[in-house]
């Protein structure tokens, strides 16, 4: 059994990185330590949550601003990531307590997933305050976190031009309530299969992304795992390939990445298409590695190679 115990991010410089000629995206979302355990058995301690896989994959394409909070915890990495892959922390709160800590088990097929446990610790208090500067961000992505702090944020902006959602079955079963008002104010909402079954009752995604459509978001984009994601909107549903990547080492955060990849390129002033595209090549990344290892490794030249196969492989133009 391989026990990695820290957090396995090196940086190679610690400048910030910076994104010209693209809007800027505000998010908030989880910033986590999480406990991963593999079916090979490599198990160990990674630096985690929505909000961190979502920062390394659309940092590439666009400037994002932070809103979330960690605890006195947090290792001094995850402030030097944040610090590298972030336009803007002004929003991001550092409090006394402990980090929000999830852990998780996969099981042979990767397919399952079993939750450990889930600490809220400092996001249990956690009431967003956004700066004046922040409320204009043209583009806002709600990654998963509860729907309530989702309500928050969205209620403090100032006429996004484009809110897209992610969210997570427990919420599901949790808050639908207020899971319901956030997909009402959502322009692309994303989801995987079995959430959206969960949610509308129907298997077949493109029914079920049909339903979700008549709740608010002029596009639904449910993801299929290995099976790439598909596009449903009133009148098209496009199919999105994704790139095969033949030993798959962790698949944690792949949703956040692929979320990444597709609202840095919407950003970018890319097409929802072509957008699209970007998001599941970059997520072929994010399952190489443990935690976010995979990320740290992305290399631009094979980021645009990965972006022509899955282009090729949906048959997209
Ligand atoms: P994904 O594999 O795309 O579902 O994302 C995995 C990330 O979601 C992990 O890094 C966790 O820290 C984070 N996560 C797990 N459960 C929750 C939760 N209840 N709320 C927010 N983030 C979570």
């Amino acid at each position: 059994m391989t026990t990695i115990a820290c957090i396995p991010y090196r940086r190679e410089s610690n400048s910030r990185r910076i994104v010209m000629n693209s809007d800027a995206i505000l998010t908030v979302g989880s910033i986590a330590i999480d406990w991963l355990e593999m079916p090979d058995g490599t198990e160990g301690e990674v630096l985690g949550g929505s909000a961190t896989y979502f920062i390394l994959t659309a940092s590439q394409f666009a400037p994002v601003h932070v809103v979330g909070v960690v605890g006195s915890d947090f290792p001094q990495e995850g402030h030097d990531l944040y610090k590298i892959h972030t336009a803007n922390l002004d929003d991001l709160q550092v409090v006394d307590g402990k980090t929000f800590r999830w852990g998780g088990r996969y099981h042979e097929n990767w397919e399952n997933r079993t939750t450990l446990f889930t600490e809220l610790g400092v996001f249990g208090d956690f009431k967003p305050a956004i700066s004046q500067g922040n409320r204009s961000c043209p583009f806002v992505f709600l990654a998963n976190i509860q729907p309530s702090l989702q309500l928050d944020v969205l209620g403090q902006m100032e006429s996004p031009r484009l809110v897209i959602t992610d969210t997570m079955n427990l919420w599901i079963d949790t808050a639908l309530i207020d899971l319901k008002k956030v997909i009402a104010k959502t322009d692309i909402f994303l989801l995987n299969d079995n959430e959206a079954e969960k949610l509308t009752g129907l298997s077949d995604p493109e029914g079920a992304g049909r339903e979700l459509c008549q709740q608010g978001p002029k596009s639904v984009v449910v993801k299929l795992g290995s099976r790439g994601a598909l596009l449903v909107e009133d009148e098209r549903t496009v199919p999105v390939a994704a790139y095969k990547i033949d030993s798959v080492v962790d698949p944690t955060g792949a949703g956040d990445s692929f979320a990444g990849g597709l609202v840095g390129a919407l950003a970018a002033g890319d097409s929802l298409i072509d957008a699209l595209i970007v998001g599941s090549a970059i997520a072929s990344f994010s399952v190489e590695g443990f935690g976010p290892a995979g990320l740290f490794k992305l290399d631009k030249d094979e980021l645009a190679q990965r972006i022509s196969v899955v282009r090729n492989l949906s048959k997209l133009a």
